[in-house]
């Protein structure tokens, strides 16, 4: 199964990938992390996609075909995956379009997670990472015994370098103006399907399942 995830930041699709990348045993690609990984691994690349990444800004077309590409050549994704974070503009979408096109592997579905703007930015603020298991967490919503589990085992609620308020608004309008057009991209090729992603994890999981049956 070949899918592409859509939705604002803090929609929830790196935890819905992770489900579903540990149930269906798909790779989930998140061109997001992998840039952070750049980041962390302190490239002259790395260094540069760091400045645009704080200031919520998108990296540049033509280096995520070339990042995307190789990373879908590798052979854990020859039997499928979940594209979380990629595409974000109509130049990317075409791209892969035609990625795909050559590999003879063409996409399955795009689903879009639904969530209205002022929900993300309580979702973008609270977010957290467990530094111990890299278990996702909101100070908001995650249970007092969930961020306890963490922190009681030695670990730091990390936040995310560009989740604080002026990245996420820039975050959030590049959103809009960038890749919301892509809902009508795919909704014009029948590949659009929209779930509620408002609920528990486990609820939004049972809509996403739901959608790809
Ligand atoms: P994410 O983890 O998906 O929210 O991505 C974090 C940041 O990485 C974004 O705000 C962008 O700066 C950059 N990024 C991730 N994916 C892409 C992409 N497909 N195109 C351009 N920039 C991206």
């Amino acid at each position: 199964m070949r899918i592409v995830l859509l939705g604002a930041p803090g929609s929830g699709k790196g935890t819905q990938a992770k489900k579903l990348m540990a149930e269906r045993n798909l790779p989930q690609i998140s061109t997001g992390d992998m840039l952070r990984e750049a980041v962390a691994a302190g490239t002259r690349f790395g260094e540069q996609a760091k400045e645009i990444m704080d200031a919520g800004q998108l990296v540049s077309d033509d280096i995520m075909l070339g990042i995307i590409s190789e990373r879908l050549s590798k052979p854990d994704a020859a039997d499928g995956f979940i594209l979380d974070g990629f595409p974000r503009t109509e130049k990317q979408a075409l791209d892969l379009e035609d990625l795909l096109d050559q590999l003879g592997a063409p996409l399955n579905a795009a689903i879009l997670m639904d969530v209205d703007f002022e929900v993300l930015t309580k979702r973008l603020t609270g977010r957290r990472t467990c530094s111990l298991t890299g278990q996702l967490l909101n100070i908001y919503y995650s249970t007092q015994e969930e961020l306890d589990a963490c922190t009681n085992a030695g670990g730091t609620l990390i936040q995310r370098q560009d989740d604080n308020e002026e990245t996420i608004s820039s975050r959030l309008e590049v959103y809009r103006g960038q890749t919301e057009p892509l809902i009508d991209y795919y909704r014009a090729r029948s590949k659009l399907k929209t779930i509620d992603a408002v609920g528990t994890i486990d609820e939004v999981y049972e809509r996403f399942t739901k959608a790809l049956a």
